[in-house]
């Protein structure tokens, strides 16, 4: 049977990549639109780290990491290599048992995502009537 790498091994091998630098950061597109350093590739990247050693819920990290746009715009600007689509999709299938597991955290994860997806409407202009 080939070896195959699995999904904690490839998140831990993207995180422990990043170095901070920053490069990141102009490149990418919900970081110049909020501003903020959580929706930024640095910030996501901190962000699941975070989660996976406990120090922030999935729940609170969710929306900012549900936010990213998949759009790799990121990528050639990170000298180390860290592709944030892939540490995300693994994030998401590490986190997936463990959401499904506690009916409260799953509950949380879908309060705080749709509470954020209308602060962006609203910043956006779009909830506006
Ligand atoms: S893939 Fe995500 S983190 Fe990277 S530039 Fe696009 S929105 Fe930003
Ligand atoms: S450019 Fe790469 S190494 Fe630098 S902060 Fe961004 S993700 Fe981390």
């Amino acid at each position: 049977m080939p070896f195959e790498l699995q999904p904690e091994t490839l998140l831990s091998d993207n995180l422990a990549r990043c170095s901070r630098c920053g490069l990141c950061l102009p490149t990418c597109p919900t970081f110049k639109l909020s501003g903020s350093e959580m929706e930024s590739p640095r910030g996501r990247i901190q962000l699941m780290q975070a989660v996976k050693t406990g120090a922030v819920s999935a729940a609170a990290a969710a929306p900012a990491l549900d936010s990213c746009l998949r759009c790799r715009a990121c990528e050639p600007a990170c000298p180390t290599g860290v592709i944030v689509v892939d540490a995300l999709a693994d994030h998401f299938a590490a986190a997936d048992t463990g959401s499904r597991s506690s009916l409260n955290e799953f509950l949380a994860t879908w309060r705080a995502r749709l509470k954020h997806g209308l602060a962006l409407l609203r910043r956006s202009g779009g909830g506006r009537s």
